[in-house]
């Protein structure tokens, strides 16, 4: 989804990014300071400095992450594009993610029995995707359930394809998705499908969302393949 803004929202919209931004360092920061100055004032708080040391470091790290994801939206972003193997990568996150997926008793079905699919992409922004909407399928899925990852070839184009049995969407929440700050989770950012949408956009790609409400949600990302038109002597 495009985010196309009137020039005369535009201001109001930045008016919200910035509240949002201040915001989300904000609560970081108070804690983290809360911590120094309980142990500035305080001899036995002071004495529980290596207790006290990786929650504040969470916290920093926390400001931090929230500065990376407005980064990640604001334009130009920096773009080292490699050539990545689709089935290592997939491979890779769904690895990483499984405990996360254990926690809320997902099992994660991968099927891509497809000789090798490979793209032109910035390694890191390509995992950020995924993760993201991975992520978003297992969070729908609160009972727990399958869901599956597919991955396929379509004509110059990979196809990745998370279904969950989660929670859906009606319509009118199809709609607001991937806007700025819309989200319905309690730890919830909203961020995560802008940013999906802006990098897969980007990089000529399509992010399509169908969803049934109380039976679940298909992601559809499609991506132009990296065809090494060289090697093959021309023919694809
Ligand atoms: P967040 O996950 O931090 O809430 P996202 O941008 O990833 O932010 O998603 C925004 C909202 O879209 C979510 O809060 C949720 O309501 C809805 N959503 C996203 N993915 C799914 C999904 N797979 N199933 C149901 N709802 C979803
Ligand atoms: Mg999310």
């Amino acid at each position: 989804r495009r985010i196309e803004i009137k020039q005369r929202e535009k201001l109001q919209l930045l008016g919200e990014i910035a509240a949002a931004v201040a915001h989300e360092i904000r609560n970081p920061m108070t804690v983290a300071r809360g911590f120094l100055q309980l142990m500035k004032g305080n001899e036995a708080a002071a004495s529980r400095f290596q207790e006290f040391v990786p929650m504040i470091m969470e916290e920093m790290d926390r400001a931090e992450a929230v500065l990376h994801d407005y980064l990640t939206l604001a334009k130009p972003f920096e773009r080292q594009a490699e050539v990545l193997d689709l089935k290592e990568q997939l491979t890779h996150v769904v690895t990483i993610l499984s405990p996360y997926a254990a926690l809320y008793e997902v099992e994660i079905h991968s099927n891509w029995q497809i000789p090798q699919l490979q793209i032109h992409f910035d390694r890191k922004q390509w995992r950020l995707v995924l993760i993201h909407l991975i992520k978003n399928g297992i969070e729908a899925m609160s009972q727990g359930g399958k869901l599956d990852v597919e991955l396929y070839r379509e004509g110059e184009h990979a196809v990745i394809r998370i279904r969950d049995r989660g929670v859906g969407m009606h319509e009118e929440e199809l709609k607001r998705l991937g806007s700025l700050f819309y989200s319905t989770k309690a730890k919830g950012t909203g961020r995560g499908l802008m940013i999906c949408y802006k990098i897969i956009e980007d990089a000529q790609g399509t992010i399509h969302v169908e969803s049934v409400k109380g039976k679940g949600t298909l992601v559809t990302l499609r991506l132009p393949l990296f065809l090494d038109k060289l090697k093959n002597g021309g023919y694809i």
